[in-house]
């Protein structure tokens, strides 16, 4: 479960985020959706403190903190302990090139969670199989596709096994014939009961994949709700300004 409560967050006078409450239920998929610079992704680098927020409070499973109003990072041990229970899936993989794929997906367990190789080895090529790239483990990162690249990276996120997986934009980069694979496996993951939060712009794989979808502006949560009744007949006039981009 995520919980994010009063969280606050500005860069200079820009305020990116004003007050943003947001649950995602244990097993739950939120989809982020907004326009640009509305704040989508500063939430998601909130959520697994990347960034460090003026106020307000983050928990992640049995992980809190409070920022009171401080803007300070918690301790490193807390941190080290939200950024390994949060999987994160970027726009660009940034997988390790000089590493083959079966060592970009060991890495996290052997070096962060101090594993064991006999035991990282067969986790990593266990991902493998489940993002369908089993084939590929001796392979290094610049002979695969970029849907290949993209499912390698959630593969070496899932190794952490996090309690929770966020993924900003992780389609927005692939050329369009190879946006449904990765797809595919962010479906199988939700359907397995992985609490997920999306940002995408792939309107209607968050209304088949999504429970819930929140829709943001300059920094507010405009409107949120069952991800049918938001993406199918939206409430706020903003959220159908938007959505009309899509039809
Ligand atoms: P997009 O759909 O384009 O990815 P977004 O909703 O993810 O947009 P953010 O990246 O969260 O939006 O950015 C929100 C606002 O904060 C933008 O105006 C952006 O320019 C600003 N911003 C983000 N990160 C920083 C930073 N490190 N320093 C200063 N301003 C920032
Ligand atoms: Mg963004």
């Amino acid at each position: 479960k995520i919980e994010v409560a009063a969280l606050r967050k500005r860069f200079g006078d820009l305020e990116v985020l004003k007050d943003i409450n947001l649950t995602v239920e244990a097993g739950g998929v939120v989809a982020l959706i907004g326009p640009s610079g509305s704040g989508k992704s500063t939430l998601l680098r909130c959520m697994n403190l990347l960034v460090a927020p003026d106020g307000g409070r983050v928990r992640v499973g049995a992980d809190s903190f409070d920022f009171g109003n401080s803007g300070q990072l918690p301790p490193a041990k807390t941190l080290a302990r939200f950024r390994a229970n949060t999987g994160m899936v970027f726009q660009h993989f940034n997988l390790f090139p000089h590493m083959s794929v079966l060592a970009n997906v060991m890495e996290g367990p052997l070096t962060v969670r101090r594993m064991p190789k006999a035991q990282a080895e067969p986790l990593a090529r266990s991902l493998l199989v489940k993002v369908g790239l089993a084939d590929k483990a001796d392979a290094y990162p610049n002979k695969l596709s970029g849907g290949q690249k993209q499912r390698v990276a959630i593969a070496r996120a899932l190794a952490m096994e996090p309690e929770v997986m966020l993924f900003d934009e992780a389609t927005s980069a692939l050329d369009p014939e190879l946006v449904g694979e990765v797809l595919q496996v962010m479906r199988a993951l939700a359907a397995e009961g992985m609490t997920m939060v999306i940002v995408t712009h792939e309107i209607a794989f968050a209304r088949e994949v999504a429970d819930r979808v929140v829709f943001m502006r300059d920094g507010v949560v405009v409107e949120e709700g069952p991800a049918r009744a938001v993406i199918d007949t939206p409430r706020e006039e903003a959220t159908r300004a938007f959505l009309s981009h899509f039809h």
